[in-house]
């Protein structure tokens, strides 16, 4: 992925903005820019983009927005701040959480009413970190409705996105201001298109199984749930250009993802009172920290996965979400009349699994304390019948990249801004701090939205002014 003298390009046209990456970040940096008055072009390696964005689950924590506040839900920018720092011990850029966090509310309602892409709440549990119901959704919980709502909302813009066109080099002056982006066909043949500003949104590297190893060894083994296609290229390109990288080392994790199926398993069966066991019918962790750190909990346990424990009561708020009916039709949900029956069923010493309910039970009762600190709080106990499904732990994407300032603008290691280049979404340093503990749920695609919107009308701003 190198960077090469401008005065190698040999472009026959030029753009205001390219985008690299056609996820949710590119495709609304896209519509930020040419809403903004830019020529925009996209650029997406696939044939059709199916991005991390494609393989979520879709949801967007946003405070503020019309939807909360038709839901009676009381929030605000500053609490939702506030939650991102704490779940990162404080060790994200307070500066920028503050900007993410401000423009997560405008950047909903903004999708909602100027380009057509159809939000509900989430309703019926607390996702971990959340003080109060701020997800948001489209109607069947899918990464790919949002994707291609997005490509829909793209295309009444008449933005042109290139799809197989994977980008291989950049061009740039020696003070790294970007010229042009070169690309090249499944055929082996090769373009290259002039810009004024360049948006990074090419996700990060969790599809480079090498990188994974070198900056994150503790789950390179671990299953990998995202997009292959993100190979690192935009840290690669930022190294070069002398931007300052951070947070490497951090990741989203999940520590319930259906296995063999693949598909996560939405959290709020275990907030809402259910927890993991291991296969000799052990309680392991604390389930609610969060689901990114509970990947690695999950995988060290014997055999390497785990069962989800809850019961009916606590799945009828996912039962709308796509990715749990697919695990059921597929009858990967197991469910039984009473405990002994659930141990048979899944394989667990039975007494060992009824011990381990009359343990959670002591505990929601307040009669003894959690070894691994959770508090279940007014949970009930879980009652029959009851469901189980078997987990394991995976690598969903990275979160570390290109420092960026509240503009979305790349920085060089000494703070000074980058002269035409933007990142966002998983391309740039995310909110989580230096490791896997920090991912605040719903964190991915919040970055990739607020920062793709801040990039593209940024970028089209700077590339107005250079024209
Ligand atoms: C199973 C799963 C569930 C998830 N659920 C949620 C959720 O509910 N909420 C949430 O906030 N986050 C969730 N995430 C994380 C979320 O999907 C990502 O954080 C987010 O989609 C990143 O968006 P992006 O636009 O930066 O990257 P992507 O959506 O991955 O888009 C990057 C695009 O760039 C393209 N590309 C890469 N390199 C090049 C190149 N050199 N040239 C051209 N194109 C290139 C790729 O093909 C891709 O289409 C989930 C992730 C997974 C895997």
């Amino acid at each position: 992925m190198p960077v090469l003298a401008a005065e190698l390009a040999h472009f026959e046209y030029k753009v205001s903005v390219v985008v690299i990456g056609a996820g949710a970040c590119g495709l609304t940096a896209a519509l930020a820019a040419a809403e903004a008055g830019a020529d925009v072009l996209v650029l997406e390696r696939d044939a059709r983009p199916t991005g991390s964005t494609s393989l979520s689950t879709g949801l967007i924590p946003a405070a503020g927005t019309k939807l909360q506040r038709a839901a009676g839900m009381e929030d605000s920018a500053d609490l939702l701040a506030r939650d991102i720092l704490n779940k990162a011990r404080q060790q994200s850029d307070a500066g920028m959480v503050h900007a993410i966090a401000h423009a997560a509310g405008p950047t909903i309602d903004w999708l909602t009413e100027s380009h057509g892409v159809l939000f509900t709440l989430v309703e019926g549990y607390l996702y971990p970190g959340h003080s109060v119901r701020r997800m948001h959704g489209t109607p069947n919980r899918t990464g790919r409705e949002l994707e291609s709502a997005l490509l829909a909302a793209a295309g009444k813009m008449q933005i042109d996105i290139v799809c197989s066109a994977l980008a291989t080099d950049l061009y740039a002056t020696p003070d790294g201001r970007v010229t042009a982006v070169r690309f090249i066909r499944p055929d082996g043949s090769s373009e290259t298109i002039g810009c004024n500003a360049l948006v990074l949104a090419c996700c990060g590297f969790a599809g480079n199984k090498g990188m994974v190893r070198e900056y994150i060894p503790e789950i390179a083994d671990a299953q990998f749930c995202g997009h292959v296609g993100n190979q690192g290229d935009a840290i690669a390109w930022g190294r070069e250009l002398g931007a300052a990288l951070a947070d490497l080392g951090s990741y989203q994790g999940h520590g319930a993802v259906a296995t063999p199926y693949g598909n996560p398993i939405n959290w709020g069966v275990l907030t809402e009172g259910g927890f993991q066991v291991n296969a000799l019918g052990q309680r392991f962790s604390n389930e609610v920290h969060g689901y990114s750190e509970q990947a690695v909990e999950t995988i060290a346990q014997p055999g390497g996965f785990a069962w989800n424990i809850y019961d009916e009561i606590r799945e009828r708020p996912i039962l709308g979400f796509t990715d749990y009916r697919e695990v059921m039709a597929l009858g990967g949900i197991r469910k039984a009349p009473g405990i002994d029956a659930l141990a048979t069923l899944i394989g667990v010493p039975d007494y060992a699994l009824q011990q381990t309910f009359a343990e959670v039970d002591a505990i929601r009762a307040g009669k003894r304390a959690d070894p691994f600190g959770r508090d279940f709080g007014n949970t009930r106990p879980l009652e029959a019948p009851l469901c189980a499904v078997k987990v394991t732990g995976a690598l969903f994407h990275t979160q570390g990249g290109l420092v960026i300032d509240t503009d979305a603008q790349a920085l060089r290691g000494d703070g000074s801004k980058l002269p035409n280049l933007f990142a966002g979404g998983g391309a740039a340093r995310g909110m989580s701090g230096p490791s896997r503990w920090g991912y605040f749920s719903g964190g991915g695609l919040l970055t990739a939205v607020t920062l793709g919107r801040l990039a593209g009308s940024n970028a089209a701003r700077l590339a107005r002014a250079a024209a």
